[in-house]
This record gives C-alpha cells, sequence and structure tokens, in this order.
C-alpha cells in the first residue's frame, strides 16, 4: 500500500494509481463520519464488508445494463476501478421520507413519499453538500443538461433495480445517494457512469418486519450494533467476507 502513488483521500476510503493507465485502486476504510465530519468513528470491519457489498451490487448494476466505473475486487480492502472525473453533484434518491428532508418539510420519519424524489446535492465538504437545483448545476457548469437527463434516468433504473433486490432479503431501500463520473475513451469520447460506492454508509435500509435500521444511522444516532448491522446485510446478499467472488450465493429471498 505504501509505495503506491496516493490520488486522493476522502472519509471512508483512499484511491490510489492503478496498474495501468486509465485504473485506480478504490481502498475501503473503516473510518466513518456524519454530520458533515462533526462525529468520527471507525466500524470495525466496515472496509471489508463495504468492499464486498458495493462490489455486489455494481456486479449486478452491470448486468441490469447500468454502466459502472467498477472493475473487479483485488482483495479484502481494495477493488480496482476506472480512473472517472468525478461530477461534483451527489444524486439522492427517496423512497420513503428520513433525514434531511423530514426536517426541510417536517415530514414524520417513515412516511412514504407519494413518488421517487431525486434530489442534487453540490459535492462541497466546506459548504457542507447544500441541496441545489438543475439551475445551479447546469449554471455553474458543473454538468451539462444531458448529463443531468442521464444521471436522473439512471438513478431512478437504479432505484427500481436495487429496491427489488433488497426487497427479496427483507429490506426496505430508504433512501441512498449516487456519484457519477465521466469515461473518456480512447477517441476523447466521454460518456457517464456510476462511480464511488454503493454500500450502507450511503443508503438507508429498513428491515421490511420491524423497521430496523441496518445502515449508517446506527452510527449516526449512536444506536449501538453497528457493525452487525453491516455484516447483516452482507449476509442477506449472499456474501461473506471470508468467500473468494466466485463463492458468492446471492440473495436468500425471505418468504
Ligand atoms: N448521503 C450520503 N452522503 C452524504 C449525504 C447523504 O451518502 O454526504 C446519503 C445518506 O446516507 C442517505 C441519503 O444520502 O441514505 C439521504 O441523506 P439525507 O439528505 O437525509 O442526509 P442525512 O440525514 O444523512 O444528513
Amino acid at each position: 500500500m505504501s509505495q503506491r502513488r496516493k490520488i486522493y483521500e476522502g472519509k471512508a476510503k483512499v484511491l490510489f494509481e492503478g496498474p495501468e493507465p486509465g485504473t485506480l485502486v478504490q481502498y475501503f476504510k473503516d473510518d466513518a463520519t456524519a454530520f458533515n465530519n462533526v462525529k468520527k468513528g471507525t466500524i470495525a470491519g466496515k472496509g471489508v464488508l463495504n468492499n464486498r457489498i458495493s462490489e455486489y451490487l455494481m456486479m449486478r448494476l452491470t448486468e441490469a445494463g447500468i454502466p459502472t466505473h467498477f472493475i473487479r475486487r483485488l482483495n479484502m480492502r481494495e477493488q480496482l476501478v476506472r480512473e472517472v472525473e468525478i461530477v461534483p453533484v451527489e444524486v439522492v434518491v427517496r423512497n420513503i421520507a428520513a433525514g434531511s428532508i423530514c426536517k426541510r418539510f417536517n415530514i414524520e420519519e417513515g412516511t412514504p413519499l407519494p413518488r421517487s424524489i431525486v434530489e442534487y446535492y453540490y459535492k462541497n465538504d466546506e459548504l457542507g453538500d447544500p441541496l441545489i437545483s438543475e439551475e445551479h448545476i447546469t449554471a455553474f457548469g458543473w454538468a451539462t443538461p444531458p448529463e443531468i437527463d442521464d444521471m436522473l434516468s439512471m438513478s431512478l433504473r437504479i432505484n427500481d433495480f436495487l429496491s427489488g433486490l433488497f426487497l427479496g432479503i427483507g429490506l426496505k431501500l430508504i433512501d441512498f445517494k449516487l456519484e457519477y463520473g465521466r469515461l473518456f475513451d480512447e477517441n476523447e469520447q466521454v460518456r457517464l457512469v456510476l462511480a464511488d460506492e454503493i454500500s450502507p454508509d450511503g443508503c438507508r435500509l429498513w428491515d421490511v418486519a420491524t423497521n430496523e435500521k441496518m445502515d449508517k444511522d446506527r452510527f449516526r444516532r449512536d444506536l449501538g450494533g453497528v457493525e452487525e448491522a453491516y455484516q447483516e446485510v452482507a449476509r442477506r446478499l449472499g456474501i461473506l467476507p471470508e468467500s473468494e467472488p466466485q463463492d458468492v450465493k446471492g440473495p436468500t429471498t425471505i418468504q
């Protein structure tokens, strides 16, 4: 790990130069932050689980026709990804009210939304990731109108796919955050692909039967059982950190 050139260190991951041009290695840490870095801690084993969970979900999304930056998992904490230019917009999809939308509109947590709602946030830690509109995105040049169309349609397809996948393992996908990147091919053609990660760090997942929170809200709200919740998500997806990729059994349907 130490000889490789570090490209970027974020809150939960480190990016290193990859083995071939146009690739990066994404290293998953156990560090966790919440409330725009005000709360910091570690969740033992989180990096290993998120590496596996994100690998699994990215692979399933690829099969479903969603282009992603994911190439392959390298080891317990690392995956090889394509180098992309990250669009500085966080796309949040919400199905049930939780978190910031409850405060903003005085909605009780757990209220189903009239339809899935897509929101955009400007990816800027200093500003605390403010909520933005399409107007801000195009006026400030963060993404073009066709890129916004792509992010919107891909995010809704991802929501449909993941909602079904999680429901099959007894979890409700309450909301989640996505990031996209620009991938440049040999002819300098550019297309948007799903980037970053999909894991319980950036999703809200509630148990269908008990509404128990199975995501980073356990850390944010000091609910305890954080490691166990991430492990349970991995277990229900049929992923065990010890097993090799060919051993992945896939989700087990809950009756
Ligand atoms: N989220 C995230 N990173 C952020 C902000 C939000 O991954 O910087 C995820 C969060 O885990 C949740 C969804 O996006 O699944 C919506 O978050 P919300 O706007 O409710 O903010 P929060 O309550 O997390 O501050």
